[in-house]
């Protein structure tokens, strides 16, 4: 299925002032209501990751587990969630964070990542970055690197996107509200 931009971009919804005020909410929901739409991130994605080295899908929670446990099905490779914190019943690793509209911790189960794999992150969107380095903090406290941080959309006005870049994670988005 060729990608189409526009469609993915018309099927992304947004909502002023939610969950509060100056924030626009980019809404994925319709996307993942449209077979057709969901397809065509599922497939590009895949297409990208397909022969790369990437060994584990790290999917951030929540919506990077929608299409994180698409991506660790066809690309045959394991399934690592970082979730909220609370979430995981074993034993963890965490880091904190601020996000667009406040502060978290992210946390793995410590025995997720041995050392050495190659994770793709995957989350819905960037906003200030702050969720995907807290989830490459994770990777690398576990000795592992990121392959890439990989999001349906990038707000490339906040920001994020090129932080992580200077941090030293590639990037790759599907597309951009600037
Ligand atoms: P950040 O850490 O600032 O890059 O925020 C990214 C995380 O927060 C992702 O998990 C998104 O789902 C969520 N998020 C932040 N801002 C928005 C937004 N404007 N619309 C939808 N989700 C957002």
């Amino acid at each position: 299925m060729i990608f189409d931009e526009y469609a993915i971009k018309s099927l992304i919804r947004p909502v002023p002032g939610f969950p509060k005020e100056g924030v626009t909410f980019r809404d994925i929901t319709p996307l993942f209501q449209s077979p057709k739409g969901l397809r065509m991130v599922a497939d590009s994605l895949i297409q990208r990751y397909i022969d790369s080295p990437v060994t584990h899908i790290g999917a951030i929670d929540a919506r990077g587990f929608l299409i994180g446990s698409i991506l660790a099905y066809e690309l045959n490779r394991p399934l690592v969630l970082l979730r909220k914190a609370g979430k995981l019943p074993a034993d963890t690793i965490g880091a904190s964070y601020a996000t667009e509209y406040g502060e978290a911790t992210m946390q793995m189960h410590r025995d997720a990542l041995a050392g050495g794999e190659q994770v793709l992150l995957l989350d819905d969107l960037i906003a200030t970055g702050g969720t995907f380095l807290a989830a490459a903090s994770l990777v690398r406290q576990c000795g592992a690197s990121v392959y890439e941080a990989a999001a349906i959309i990038d707000l490339p006005d906040l920001g994020g996107s090129q932080l992580m870049q200077d941090a030293g994670i590639p990037t790759y988005t599907l597309c951009a509200f600037a």
